[in-house]
């Protein structure tokens, strides 16, 4: 059973039925990430590949910078909420 093993940063969550050799892992850094068993077990696949990007070390990272101007329109929105309720 490869369910629940850990291969690097990647764990395994399920495997298909219908497609042979191919897993369903969650990479450490939070990506679901769609690789080859033999890939895995013969150590050619760690991770979801955001070990390899280069000069990041976390995908998590770029993905907080790309929503920044997001975050803070929803932080405007909360506040705006906040204020609201505060006067009702
Ligand atoms: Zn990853």
């Amino acid at each position: 059973m490869i369910v629940g093993r850990k291969f690097g940063m990647l764990m395994v969550v399920s495997t298909y039925r219908t497609v042979r050799d191919m897993a369903c892992c969650v990479c450490a850094c939070g990506n679901e990430h769609h690789v080859r068993v033999s890939d895995l077990e013969r150590s050619h696949t760690r991770s979801c590949s955001c070990l390899k990007r280069s000069g990041r070390k976390h995908t998590a990272a770029s993905k907080q910078k790309l929503s920044a101007a997001a975050t803070a329109r929803a932080a405007r929105k909360r506040m705006l909420e906040v204020h609201h309720a505060a006067q009702a």
